[in-house]
């Protein structure tokens, strides 16, 4: 969730968003059309393939595992959305965005992803993180409203707000379910007309500054006009050379606790999703499909290789978030542990997004870097991502490849 104050840039996302209808009814005509293969069916990876679907494209997504599998960076139970985004515009701009979008898709699938609690932001000292995000958000019709934490406390009861000094309630934002999404997006595409294939998939070999398509871990190759690669985690393990260190996968871990019998103090009913900014950044989300509550600190751990990563989480972890809950909900301490999951950020050299065109390659496009706040964007994302494959976006400056630095 971390971010730097940026002012870079307008409204290239929701331009792009608009003019695809009339790109290719090609297929329909029975004329060639464009073959786009993306890989990576996470939140990244299945919203640009439906968008490249959706505006007359052909294509193929192939992804490892499935989507939003247990290794993946979009598995798991939940995410947060919410537009407060330390002021740089371009990511509240896009969230307003991926409201719509969520809403459109929920409309479509008959089915609630996307669970408006609101977001309590609470902080220890500097509130900066939301006082300058309340014009961008303003700016996409959204809003934040500022409460004492006497006020939060009697909004609130189940919720300690001890060491707070400032708090905010940003009534839009809430949580999605996270692998359900992924599979809703997946089942879509391939409803909607898109191929899906199983596989672990490598570059083939470049000639003349393009490539011509993916190879499958099983000997078979996919021709590509185009390809985007959106393998979250493993960026660079799949482009070694042109991602590297710029996008590492980092260790993170989320707990579960269980609730007292018959109690919705700590459910989606009740409970807001909830961030505390002061030493560390924790936040936490309520109780979702008997899950218990969630808890976790937001701090990058270790680096560690998502395929073969032991998730068993670590004690520290463990003893980490038992001190969170202690001190946001006292009642709690004792509660147990009733789930964990280890899971990983996708880190980028400075926390923003990667979406960008290979810097050797003419018709690749590298789609990454969610460092830990990526998957409430999905669909606004994927629609930007069609934008630029098509040529009717440009590439923001805040996501650009050349910005990234190699970690050392
Ligand atoms: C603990 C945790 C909490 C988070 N909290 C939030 C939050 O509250 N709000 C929020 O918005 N975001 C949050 N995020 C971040 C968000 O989940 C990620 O940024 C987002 O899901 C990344 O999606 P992705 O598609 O890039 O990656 P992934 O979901 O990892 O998808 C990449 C896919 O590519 C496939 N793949 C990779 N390489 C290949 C290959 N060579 N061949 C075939 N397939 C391949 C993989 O199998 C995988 O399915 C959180 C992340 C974590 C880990």
């Amino acid at each position: 969730m971390t971010d730097t104050p940026n002012g870079l840039t307008r409204r290239q996302f929701v331009a792009s968003a608009v003019a695809a209808p009339f790109v290719s009814r090609l297929g329909a005509l029975g004329l060639r059309q464009d073959h786009v293969v993306v890989v990576g069916a996470g939140a990244f990876g299945g919203w640009t393939a439906l968008a490249l679907l959706r505006a007359g494209m052909r294509v193929t997504l192939v992804d490892a595992w499935g989507a939003g599998h247990s290794r993946a960076s979009s598995g798991g139970e939940t995410r947060v959305i919410r537009a407060a985004y330390n002021g740089v515009p371009v990511y509240s701009e896009m969230a307003a965005r991926a409201f719509v979008l969520w809403r459109e898709a929920e409309r479509k699938w008959n089915r609630q992803v996307l669970f408006r609690t609101g977001a309590l932001w609470m902080f220890a000292s500097d509130d900066a993180y939301v006082r300058r995000s309340i014009e961008p958000m303003k700016a996409v019709g959204l809003s934040v409203e500022q409460l004492s934490p006497d006020e939060a406390a009697r909004r609130y009861p189940q919720m300690s707000f001890r060491d707070v000094r400032t708090v905010f309630l940003e009534p839009e934002a809430g949580f999605i379910t996270a692998r359900a999404a992924c599979e809703l997006v997946r089942e879509t595409f391939v409803r909607e007309g898109g191929q899906y294939r199983q596989g672990w998939a490598r570059p083939g070999t470049a000639a003349g500054g393009r490539l011509p398509g993916v190879r499958l871990a099983d000997g078979s190759t996919l021709d590509a006009d185009r390809v985007v690669f959106a393998c979250g985690p493993w960026m660079a393990q799949v482009l070694p050379d042109v991602v590297g260190r710029r996008i590492v996968p980092t260790r993170q871990e989320v707990f579960f606790f269980g609730t007292p019998e018959g109690d919705t103090r700590y459910d989606a009913s009740t409970l807001p999703v909830w961030v505390h900014i002061g030493e560390r950044l924790a936040y936490g989300v309520p109780d979702h499909e008997r899950r218990g509550l969630k808890v976790a600190d937001d701090t990058a751990g270790p680096e560690m290789n998502p395929t073969t990563v032991d998730r068993t989480p670590s004690e520290a972890g463990l003893a980490g978030a038992r001190r969170i809950l202690r001190q946001r909900f006292p009642a709690l301490t004792n509660a147990p542990l009733v789930e964990a999951r280890v899971c990983q950020y996708e880190a980028s050299s400075d926390g923003h997004f990667l979406v960008d065109r290979h810097p050797g390659l003419d018709n690749v496009w590298l789609v990454g870097g969610g460092s830990g706040h990526g998957f409430k964007m999905g669909p606004a994302l994927g629609e930007h991502v069609a934008g630029l494959v098509q040529g009717r976006a440009s590439v923001n400056p805040l996501f650009a490849y050349g910005r990234l630095r190699p970690r050392s």
